[in-house]
């Protein structure tokens, strides 16, 4: 590292707190230093307190971008001078570029997942999709899914904080794209059973079957899946949930969230290099 910086370096951040368990600063400075490209990605801890400070710091220090997180993804928007369509539907950003001053917020959640089925031969565009949630993952999908040309989404969540979330996504959806979006009661198993057997794709964009609710699972049981469906977790702690195991055992073809983490970072890595993410390598690397 210490033969890698020097004067000419530049850099990007990451903001956020809790921050120091994250995957994000090995992965980009692996691949940095893989195609011997001139940039140093740190994480800071940075909450909502110090979010306007720090993307001053940002402008002021003529950063190359950052990453944001938790919990400020849905509250910087605000410092910014531009948001992409989707950072501006989803109401939240996960990449900040700086070009020569202008900061413009992108959120690479969705386009991390639509590149990770498109890497496993899943092609979504144009057919129906089912998902639950209605937090940050699944609101990304949701909305770049409908910006890519997904012709229908259900989404199906319980009646939680989330619900009021799920209900403006499905608004804008329909008002903004040509898409068309519909809103679950996810304890509708009936429901949820009927939708699922109209789909192409079934998306866990919850939290569900990661710790602290590991070993549980959105869709009850095995009677809810279809050789044919395509059944992807947005989870990816543990690898294998219980929801992925039902699902392999009826047949189905299934994914888990790693892919749409690598290929959110290399969204990212994109917008602020110009360059391509070694993503052969970094498969690699994570494995
Ligand atoms: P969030 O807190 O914003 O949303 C949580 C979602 O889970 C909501 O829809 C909520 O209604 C639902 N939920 C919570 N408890 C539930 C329960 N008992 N039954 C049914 N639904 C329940 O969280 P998030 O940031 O959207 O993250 C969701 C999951 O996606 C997490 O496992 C996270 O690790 C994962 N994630 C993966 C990636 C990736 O790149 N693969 C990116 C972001 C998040």
């Amino acid at each position: 590292m210490a033969e890698r910086i020097t004067g000419h370096t530049e850099l990007i951040g990451l903001m956020a707190y809790p921050i120091r368990h994250s995957s994000s600063p090995a992965m980009h400075n692996e691949a940095f230093a893989y195609l011997g490209l001139d940039y140093a990605y740190l994480a800071f801890e940075v909450d909502n307190s110090t979010l306007e400070d720090a993307v001053k710091g940002l402008r002021a220090l003529k950063m190359v971008g950052s990453n944001v997180s938790m919990p400020n993804k849905t509250v910087v928007g605000q410092y910014l001078d531009k948001l992409s369509p989707a950072a501006e539907l989803c109401g939240a950003v996960n990449t900040i570029v700086n070009e020569d001053g202008v900061l413009t917020g992108h959120i690479t959640d969705g386009i991390g997942f639509m590149q990770a089925l498109k890497d496993n031969d899943i092609d979504v565009i144009g057919k129906k999709m089912t998902i639950a949630g209605a937090g940050g993952a699944a609101t990304a999908i949701e909305i770049q899914a409908a910006l890519d040309g997904v012709k229908e989404i259900s989404i199906f969540n319980i009646h939680d904080k989330f619900w009021a979330n799920a209900e403006e996504t499905v608004r804008k959806i329909n008002e903004k794209t040509n898409c068309k979006a519909t809103l679950y009661d996810l304890d509708d198993k009936e429901k949820l059973r009927e939708e699922m057997n109209d789909s192409y794709i079934f998306v866990n964009g919850t939290g569900v079957g990661m710790k602290p609710l590991e070993g549980m699972s959105v869709v009850p049981d095995k009677s809810f899946f279809r050789p044919e469906l395509i059944v992807i977790d947005v989870p990816y702690s543990p690898l294998e949930t219980k929801m992925r195991s039902m699902a392999k055992e009826v047949g189905c073809k299934t994914m888990n969230g790693l892919g749409m983490m690598l290929f959110q970072g290399a969204a990212a890595f994109k917008l602020w290099t110009g360059k391509e993410m070694p993503i052969e390598h970094m498969k690699e690397v994570l494995n």
